[in-house]
């Protein structure tokens, strides 16, 4: 490998990682001012966000510590066989860069994965020394998201969640059937039984600090995992599917959806066009709806078309719902309990507790539940207010369009 300075080595080792959801604020338009119009980049590297615990919106450092790596996963720029630029750092050049980072405000925390090399445990210790000299040698109390190899030994991965705030092992593909095609060196089998261990390792740390206020810190930020859509043929009922076993089984704080992009010189074995970035859009719509809407998997799965098992891209999941079970509505915004008002499209849960507080002193008419939403015109069909009744909702036929979005003009070359 040529010898890279330290700047060279960032800019393939931050651009390496951009193919990371897990904390990325992906999706947007290509912009910049190159050209000397205008302010400001949406192409740049380097820097993501994410969530604190607290709510607090933080800027980390996103890097890999290499894009060398010994396995050839299908879908991945940094496989053994790709022919791109190879970088690494030494765990202590990741530590002097995000402490020289921190130190002039461009960061509050560090996101740092890895290709793996010369063997799984060895590039585990890699990410885990980093975080240890942080915290140990440095003191630094800043945020870091550790990825964790599943095959490593469970005590390296123990150690990483014992420095981490966050730490995260991806599934990779939404089915075993994907995994095996396009990941042949990993398995199922491992990456969900690391999930496991994290699990009852993060369950121990939280009832140990509830006991002894000296407990250790145990990945109080917890788990998440990533999910390629659209390099397999799993559909959005799959993926939907999967996601709510691992929040389920694995009690993960996230998972994240990353649409495939065709990589150069892409394996063969790879469709030759990437998802609409819509589809990524409409599964998080749908994890959403788990989350925080109190629908149950199975009904964000039936949302999606019967023959082909995808969510319609024109419109959101929860409207397509409201759109194939017609017989749930029109709910009535004075008297519906909380679950029935959150499966309105169009009111979200803040709109939803404002109208449990303020029905509490009066009866609400449809213009006080128009001054909390956006649009009025989606809402009336399905809901009763004090002085609105729809007429015949379950009759309409034409009422999709009605109260779908009106379609924007796509840009020509829009990716
Ligand atoms: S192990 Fe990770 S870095 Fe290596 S080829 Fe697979 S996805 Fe890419």
């Amino acid at each position: 490998m040529a010898q890279l300075d330290t700047r060279e080595k960032l800019a393939i080792l931050a651009d390496a990682a951009k193919y990371d959801a897990s904390c990325a604020s992906s999706g947007t338009a290509k912009r910049n001012s190159r050209d000397g119009k205008g302010l400001g980049s949406t192409e740049g590297m380097g820097i993501c966000h994410a969530y604190a615990p607290d709510g607090r919106c933080i800027s980390l450092l996103k890097i890999l510590l290499t894009n060398s790596c010994i396995f050839d996963c299908h879908y991945c720029i940094n496989r053994k066989s790709s022919n791109v630029r190879r970088a690494r750092f030494t765990a202590e050049e990741v530590v002097r860069l995000t402490l020289s980072f921190y130190r002039r405000n461009y960061i509050e925390g560090l996101f740092l994965s890895s290709g793996i090399i010369r063997s799984s445990n060895y590039t585990m210790e890699q990410l885990v020394e980093v975080a240890r000299s942080l915290r140990e040698d440095h003191d630094f109390r800043g945020y870091i998201h550790l990825k964790t190899i599943p095959d490593a030994d469970p005590e390296l991965i123990h150690q990483a969640g014992l420095h981490a705030d966050r730490v995260s092992i991806n599934v990779e593909l939404p089915t075993a059937s994907g995994l095996k095609r396009l990941a042949p060196e990993k398995s199922e089998t491992q990456i969900e039984g690391a999930m496991a261990g994290m699990r009852t390792a993060i369950t121990d740390g939280t009832d140990a600090r509830k006991r002894y206020r000296s407990a250790p810190r145990f990945a109080p930020a917890g788990q998440s995992t990533q999910m390629i859509v659209g390099a397999d043929a799993a559909t959005d009922r799959d993926i939907v599917g999967r996601a709510a076993t691992l929040y389920d089984r694995f009690e993960l704080r996230r998972v994240y959806y990353s649409a495939f992009s065709p990589i150069p010189e892409a394996s063969a074995v790879l469709p030759l066009q990437r998802p609409p970035l819509m589809r990524e859009h409409r599964l998080y719509q749908s994890d959403w709806l788990m989350r925080f809407y109190d629908y149950k998997p199975d009904e964000v799965r039936a949302a999606a078309d019967d023959a082909t098992g995808m969510l319609p891209l024109d419109i959101d999941p929860k409207l397509a719902w409201a759109l194939k079970f017609r017989d749930n509505f029109p709910v009535d915004v004075n008297r519906a309990p909380r679950e029935a008002l959150l499966r309105v499209p169009g009111l979200g849960v803040k709109a939803v507790n404002a109208i449990l507080s303020a029905r509490r002193w009066r009866r609400l008419r449809l213009d006080d539940v128009a001054r909390l939403t956006v649009s009025i015109k989606k809402l009336r069909p399905f809901l009763v207010a004090d002085d609105w009744r729809p007429v015949a909702l379950a009759d309409r036929a034409e009422l999709k369009p009605l109260v779908a979005p009106r379609k924007q003009q796509l840009e020509l070359f829009a990716a």
